[in-house]
């Protein structure tokens, strides 16, 4: 039999918490209603999509998917927003293809640009992984997350008392060799064009330290980092982030395969960072998925997929409940996002 048809089902018998409806409402930091991550759901019903969150209780979503093309921008506007301004913020985007035109002034150019998209109605600005993996300046240089030549994007977002939302690098053993001791082999061996093997991409570390430079830098700008603060596996170096640094946030979103798999570690890090951690699926608004968080953040079950499948596609592992209190429920699942997301203070 070839490793790959191993399919070990655990003869462990624990409970099963199915959670429904979670403890408190919720604020979804972090997904997408656009076509290539939210499952499509601008080509279908606002009634359907309303639906779907209010089942899980969902309050608030925010779609980062507004891009940077006023066309896109005023079209999730209008088909969310519009019609149920309460529970949808839409984000902004930055082109990056623009930098050739710009120059050394691109940072000027990407902060006017979202100046104007903040005007048409998005309420915060989301970068994208190719920040620091792809994006190039008008000398075919790769640009650093801390290129200080963007410092007016990150002002101006400040300035405008608007969040960033900002993913930057990916899981680290997507830099790591595609060899027998990778942990996401399996994954890498499936989507060869997720691996950023160094050289030529620059390596992990570089990537996340520019992240917390660039977060450092800009002290009255609220950061989201995205995926538990880009560097999920490793919850010491996130935390030590944000205790240098008040103005840094993370998302869980698309990470409970990680937390999960330290628990102790991750029920530490949210009783510590309670103030600081938002709620967020990144899988669209689907109600399953919110109902494995739920699961995930309130009850003490063991050992599940973090996924619903034997075998889960992002590393062969199993995750543990956190079992966290009402307090630090209600500040991940709404309060902590009130404040950094509704603006409400
Ligand atoms: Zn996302």
């Amino acid at each position: 039999m070839l490793l790959a048809d191993y399919r070990p089902r655990p003869a462990l018998v624990t409970k099963t918490t199915p959670i429904e409806r979670p403890r408190f409402p919720v604020i979804d930091a972090h997904n997408h209603l656009g076509p290539e991550f939210g499952g499509g759901w601008d080509r279908r019903p606002i009634g359907e999509l309303l639906a779907a969150m209010d089942a899980a209780d969902v309050r608030v979503l925010v779609d980062l998917d507004g891009g940077w093309g006023e066309p896109i921008l005023d079209r999730h506007l209008g088909l969310f927003k519009a019609a149920a301004p309460e529970r949808f913020r839409i984000f902004g985007g930055v082109d990056w293809a623009a930098w050739a035109d710009h120059g050394d002034g691109f940072g000027e150019s990407a902060a006017a640009r979202f100046r104007e998209q903040a005007a048409r109605g998005a309420e915060g600005l989301k970068i994208w992984k190719p920040f620091g993996l792809h994006v190039r300046d008008q000398h075919g240089a790769l640009v650093k997350v801390d290129d200080p030549r963007l410092d007016p994007l990150w002002a101006a977002a400040g300035e405008l008392d608007l969040p960033v939302l900002i993913h930057v690098a990916d899981p680290v053993a997507f830099f790591d060799p595609l060899d027998a001791n990778n942990e996401r082999w399996e994954e890498l061996h499936a989507h060869p064009d997720w691996h950023f093997p160094s050289p030529p991409f620059p390596p992990f570390l570089s990537i996340v330290e520019a992240l917390a430079n660039l977060v450092a830098r800009h002290p009255g700008t609220d950061f989201i980092g995205a995926h538990v603060g880009c560097y999920a596996e490793n919850l010491g170096w996130v935390g030590a982030l944000m205790d240098r640094c008040p103005n840094f946030y993370v998302d869980i979103s698309a990470r409970i395969g990680e937390l999960g798999r330290q628990p102790y570690s991750s029920r530490r890090f949210f009783e510590r960072y309670a103030d600081r951690i938002l709620f967020g699926i990144d899988a669209g608004p689907d109600v399953d998925t919110y109902r494995l968080y739920y699961r995930f953040l309130e009850t003490d079950d063991e050992y599940f997929s973090y996924n619903g499948q034997v075998v889960p596609g992002q590393g062969r592992w199993y995750i543990y409940g956190l079992h966290l209190p009402d307090d630090v429920l209600e500040k991940v699942y709404f309060r902590n996002a009130e404040r950094i997301i509704l603006r409400k203070r």
